[in-house]
């Protein structure tokens, strides 16, 4: 058994108010004072002073949804790394497939923005995974191998372990039909294998996540897999409840 402590991440897209995540934020910090897993909140990046405010000294941890690689300049309507710093945050997603898809991101810019966020002092959850038509051609290996190496290229295998990375198969997200926890757990232990084709400590330390379609009634299952390190959860975290109780359960 390992001893990397869970992690659950919060991923909040374009959704919450001022009231609504004060209200989400509490409870979280109320409810999970006594468990022993790391917890982050990712809201919409104008809510990173309100979640400064709300979680700073606390156990509850939070982040960006995307960045920047570049610290300043002309690039209407970037964040740079250096903000996401100046408001607290430990982490940053990097490379969401919602992002990816739209064509706003390669895995190129993924491997740049990593590394700029290691420099920056954050925390990078770099997300991969593949599509549905790549799921049922069998390529998902590839796929996640293709969305990794240029990160490992940038970085050196060493510095992957300063980041996280979340397994999150296109088809999962949002769909409400997650993986099994046999194929989440296949594909994780498959990549902590090519993480230790390299380096096998590193392999050993890296904190490796399932996102898509994660809720109280599968946490459980994905969770109690051994490469199963925690969770990035979407929709799940518009609901406290549910992610209390997936944050409980972790
Ligand atoms: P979901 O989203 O939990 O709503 O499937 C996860 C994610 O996109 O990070």
């Amino acid at each position: 058994m390992t001893n990397r402590p869970k992690l659950v991440v919060a991923n909040r897209k374009m959704n919450g108010n001022l009231p609504d995540n004060a209200r989400f934020m509490q409870s979280v910090l109320q409810e999970t004072r006594h468990h022993r897993a790391r917890y982050a909140v990712c809201p919409p990046h104008p809510y990173l002073q309100q979640a400064q405010q709300l979680l700073q000294h606390s156990h509850v941890a939070w982040g960006g949804q995307n960045m920047s690689r570049f610290e300043r300049g002309a690039y209407t309507g970037s964040v740079s790394p250096l903000m996401l710093k100046e408001f607290g945050c430990t982490y940053v997603i990097i490379g969401h497939s919602e992002r990816r898809l739209r064509g706003h991101e390669s895995d190129e810019s993924c491997g740049e923005r990593f590394e700029a966020a290691l420099k920056a002092g954050l925390t990078p959850i770099l997300c991969i995974g593949e599509t549905l038509e790549e799921y049922e051609l069998g390529e998902t290996d590839l796929v996640v191998v293709r969305q990794l190496n240029p990160v490992i290229s940038h970085v050196g295998i060493q510095a992957l372990a300063k980041g996280v990375i979340a397994y999150e198969p296109i088809w999962a997200i949002g769909t409400g039909k997650a993986a099994s926890p046999q194929h989440a757990q296949a594909i994780l232990s498959f990549i902590r294998g090519h993480i230790g084709l390299l380096d096998e400590q590193v392999a050993e330390q890296i904190t490796l996540l399932y996102g898509g379609s994660v809720n109280p009634g599968n946490a459980a299952q994905l969770m109690s897999m051994p490469d199963v390190d925690g969770g990035l959860i979407g929709g799940a975290s518009l609901i406290v409840e549910d992610f209390i109780q997936i944050c409980q359960i972790a």
